[in-house]
């Protein structure tokens, strides 16, 4: 199971719940970059698995 960790814009706390449990304010979601440095690197580490696939 992946655990989706969320924060809280008030008080900077991270939390599992949709609405904090200090303040009650509304979380947001701590999602992962979508792009990283090394995302050139990624393409070829893609190129090399479907590469094999095929
Ligand atoms: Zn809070």
């Amino acid at each position: 199971m992946k655990s989706i960790i969320k924060k809280c814009p008030e008080c900077r706390s991270y939390t599992l719940e949709s609405t904090c449990k200090k303040c009650g304010t509304q979380t947001v979601s701590t999602l992962p970059p979508r792009f990283s440095p090394e995302d050139r690197f990624a393409k070829y580490r893609i190129k090399v698995l479907y590469g094999k696939d095929r």
